[in-house]
């Protein structure tokens, strides 16, 4: 099954999905973390940001999406709420995350336990739900983390650890932010230690460097390479990743998606934002260099529907 913000599909249900995008990142910690913790919502903002989002929703689509995943952790503003009311009047699924919410140097004050605990309150979210809608529990869909850069610091790597037990007791994929391709290697040995289920485990940001012996090392691994970042004018760079991963053998790994923020891109022009790219530049580029529509239309249902599927049999 697959957890969305009206309740459970199955996967054959999701159809063509941008598994990476942010509806409405939240600057404001507070506001943030009194809809995490409080399931408290600020009615009027939410009338105001759908005037801004729902069109948006509706441009992707009528160019054939089906599905959005918001990238947007807890502590990044995720608002259920919201994502629920969207999720009606556009009439299309959107998937919901747990994950990283709260200032890394809590590591430092309470390293005892930490993963255990944290690993708990993620599983308690996907058990009980994030909140209760219509009367049905809203279960995060995966688990969403965001590392930082340089050398793994001891909170990211106790996250990392977190995520891995709360997925195993769950089955929620873990998404997690990489930038730099060095860092993957720690990563993997994290993984490896905690003896992880790597086709659980996206690298999200694998084009960030597009470095390409990392990313087939990733992929041989058994991750999910995120091609994420499928903006205006970046097709070219975007495709020579996908055509490599294509040549690897790894095209049923690859998630692709835009990473815009949509109310971000709706307040500069609902007119000309850029939230379509993908399928406006992206998959007539792919298709004038020997990929066809219908493959990249194919990969963007599947992959999604592979990835986000929480089966516990
Ligand atoms: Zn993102």
């Amino acid at each position: 099954m697959i957890y969305t913000v009206r309740g459970a599909i199955p996967k054959s249900e999701l159809g063509v999905t941008l598994e990476h995008e942010h509806v409405k990142w939240e600057y404001d910690e507070c506001l943030a973390n009194t809809m995490y913790f409080d399931k408290k919502y600020q009615e009027e903002s939410i009338q105001s940001d759908l005037e801004y989002i729902v069109p948006i929703l509706l441009d992707i689509k009528e160019k054939g999406g089906k599905s959005v995943v918001e990238a947007s952790p807890p502590i990044g503003g995720q608002n259920i709420k919201l994502l629920n009311e969207l999720s009606k009047r556009a009439d299309m699924n959107i998937i919901p995350c747990t994950g990283w919410n709260m200032t890394k140097q809590l590591y430092d004050v309470f390293p005892k336990y930490f993963e255990e605990q944290l690993a708990n309150r993620w599983i308690k979210d996907f058990k009980e739900g994030l909140d209760t809608i219509d009367g049905i529990d809203i279960r995060p869909g995966y688990i969403k983390l965001l590392l930082d850069r340089g050398l793994l610091s001891n909170a990211d790597k106790a996250m990392l650890i977190a995520a891995v037990k709360a997925s195993k007791e769950t089955g929620m994929p873990i998404h997690c932010h990489i930038l730099e391709a060095k860092m993957v290697h720690e990563v993997i040995q994290v993984l490896d230690k905690e003896e992880a289920d790597y086709n659980k485990f996206l690298w999200a940001h694998a084009d960030e460097e597009a470095h390409k012996e990392t990313v087939k090392l990733a992929a041989e691994k058994g991750m999910w390479i995120g091609i994420d970042n499928v903006r205006k004018g970046t097709s070219k760079k975007e495709l020579e990743l996908f055509n490599y991963v294509l040549s690897l053998g790894f095209g049923h790994k690859v998630l692709l998606s835009q990473d815009y923020d949509f109310y971000t891109e709706a307040k500069k022009s609902l007119e000309e934002h850029p939230c379509t790219t993908i399928f406006d530049e992206f998959i007539p580029y792919c298709s004038e260099n020997g990929i066809e529509k219908q493959e990249i239309i194919r990969i963007m249902t599947e992959n999604p529907a592979n990835f986000y599927d929480v089966d516990m049999e």
